[in-house]
């Protein structure tokens, strides 16, 4: 049910339902700990399908947690960029490029809109413009091409977390060692006394 729910759910992975991410708010759904209406970028048609799928009456999007926007995605005013890395740090789906102290850039068609690394920018040289569609400015994306950019944002997350997962285990692997040969050298040191 839970993997049901998230394949409902946009992948902007913007926390603005109060989760951190589409799968621990659809987690909180399947236990009963959220309701259906707490995601602004899947908007009113996510809400139905969310219905749908569990077989309750749909209700309004409830404006506490936002509100719905057309799909923007973010673009770097490049010349003001101080490369501080701090918006690479915060994008949950790895859509930036950049090294410290270079100019950072946006992968447009990897960017979910999901705003994270506006906050952290130090400079205020992020700003998200709306994204024009592939069919015509005016046509709404369809409900398949929707799907294919949930489905690759969910990829990115999804190995972004594992990296992420992997770097702690590696870093505390190191200091256990680190901490290992400390005791070494102490009780080495002690033995010469
Ligand atoms: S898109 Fe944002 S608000 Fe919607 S479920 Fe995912 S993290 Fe929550
Ligand atoms: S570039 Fe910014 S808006 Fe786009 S996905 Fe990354 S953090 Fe979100
Ligand atoms: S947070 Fe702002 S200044 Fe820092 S690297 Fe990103 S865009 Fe550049």
């Amino acid at each position: 049910m839970i993997d049901e729910i998230n394949a409902i759910l946009p992948q902007t992975q913007c926390r603005q339902c109060g989760f951190p991410g589409c799968r621990p708010y659809a987690e909180a759904i399947s236990s009963g700990a959220a309701d259906i209406n707490q995601c602004p970028p899947g908007g009113d048609e996510g809400i139905i399908e969310l219905a749908r799928l569990l077989g309750v009456d749909p209700k309004p999007l409830n404006p506490q947690f936002g509100l719905h926007k057309p799909k923007s995605v973010a673009f770097i005013i490049e010349q003001d960029c101080i490369g501080c890395v701090k918006c690479i740090m915060a994008c949950p789906v790895d859509a930036i490029l950049g090294a410290a102290k270079f100019m950072h850039t946006v992968i447009i068609p990897e960017c979910t809109g999901c705003e994270l690394c506006i906050a952290p920018c130090p400079v205020d040289c992020i700003v998200m413009k709306p994204v024009p569609t592939p069919l015509d400015k005016e046509q709404p994306f369809t409900r398949n091409q929707k799907k294919a950019q949930a489905q690759l944002a969910k990829r990115r997350f999804d190995a972004r977390c594992l990296r992420k997962e992997k770097e702690i285990m590696e870093k505390a692997e190191r200091a256990k060692q680190k901490r290992a040969q400390l005791v070494k050298i102490k009780s080495e040191n002690t033995l010469q006394e």
